[in-house]
């Protein structure tokens, strides 16, 4: 080999190593980004038991989970304060009014994603956008259900959502504040139903009947029917799922003084509402964003949905074996048909209204 021949060789060689360090180190690099890799969750769901959920995901994809918890309302407007630099990337309520709130605001970023799509059927899911996207999918669903004192009343005397008004119940309703989401929601499928003065008027009765000024969580109004402080309440299905599952005494014993309607049933149907999640508008990770939603439609979350929450599965086919769902609605029941987007726009009246007739 000539001495030119040779460093030739040396230089090539040295080429080939320099490009071998480069594919290492950009390997070592792709191995440092997937294990970092992560998500971060503004969720306004706040049961306790979801924590496996989150764990499930990060175990099987890698991909860590920063989760901020707030209410719907904080979640909204926290990312209309952050706008593009928000460091959000999945947006989860739990209100459809919300949800469709939300989208209409441009929070959302619409996605297209098979899995979702396959999943979660139509009314619990945005409309496309005209480029096809979607901007928010149902992941569970829940009914709000009267409950009422089985030693004073049966359940034909409090079988409509109209009856919480009559004037046989004075003093004897408890509810939570008019202006939670749940309420909201449900008035303004009210106001779809009755039209805006007939609910006004039934939003008064409701007043009359308060056997204390509105406060605590759906659980506290359903302990309120079982002391005897009130004879019928509205609450959440999951949490009264949640009381007759529970193995505490006092729950037992609790639950045994309580009888719950889906009202509605022989006119337009128990009022339902949606948690559901978005990929946020200014995600950074929107891959990983949709990889999450769509984990969440799987039916491994599904399952947790109704079993671990007590909540109506929102994909298609799934079976689930939830005892306390299973007895406090039968064989199923009928669930109201209302525009997701009908709701949402009455809620500015609806709250005018409540602020009129003094529904805290
Ligand atoms: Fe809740």
């Amino acid at each position: 080999m000539s001495n030119k021949e040779h460093k030739k060789m040396a230089h090539r060689l040295s080429q080939l190593l320099a490009g071998l360090l480069t594919i290492s180190s950009l390997s070592a690099n792709a191995q440092a980004q997937a294990t970092t890799a992560s998500i971060n969750i503004y969720s306004a769901r706040h049961y306790p038991t979801d924590e496996a959920l989150y764990n499930d995901f990060s175990k099987s994809t890698g991909i860590k989970i920063n989760r901020v918890d707030a209410d719907d309302a904080g979640i909204l407007s926290r990312l209309k304060a952050e706008g593009s630099a928000s460091p959000a990337d999945v947006i989860l309520l739990v209100d459809a009014a919300r949800l469709w709130r939300a989208e209409v605001d441009g929070l959302f970023l619409p996605i297209k994603s098979k899995k979702l799509e396959e999943a979660i059927p139509d009314k619990l899911r945005a409309k496309p956008t005209d480029t096809g996207g979607i901007a928010w999918f149902g992941l569970s669903t829940r009914a709000r259900v009267i409950v009422y004192d089985k030693q004073k009343y049966q359940k034909t005397d409090i079988d409509t959502y109209e009856k919480l008004a009559d004037s046989q119940f004075k003093g004897k309703l408890c509810i939570r504040s008019g202006s939670h989401p749940y309420n909201l929601s449900l008035f303004g499928a009210m106001t779809e139903h009755l039209g805006p003065q007939q609910t006004e008027v039934w939003l008064k009765g409701l007043v009359a009947n308060l056997a204390r000024s509105p406060a605590g969580g759906d659980t506290d109004q359903i302990k309120g029917v079982a002391t005897g402080e009130c004879a019928i309440a509205v609450t959440n299905t999951y949490y009264l799922a949640r009381l007759m599952r529970s193995t505490n005494s006092v729950d037992k014993s609790m639950v045994e003084k309580i009888g719950v309607v889906f009202p509605n049933q022989a006119s337009w149907g128990t009022h339902l509402n949606i948690a559901g999640g978005a990929v946020a508008k200014n995600s950074k990770n929107t891959e990983n964003a949709v990889k999450f939603l769509e984990y969440l439609a799987s039916a491994s979350a599904q399952n947790h949905f109704a079993n671990g929450n007590n909540e109506w599965p929102a994909a298609k086919g799934m079976s689930f074996d939830n005892p306390a769902l299973k007895a406090m609605s039968g064989g199923g029941f009928k669930s109201e048909v209302l525009p997701i987007s009908a709701v949402g726009m009455n809620q500015i009246k609806v709250q005018q209204m409540l602020d009129r007739v003094g529904f805290k």
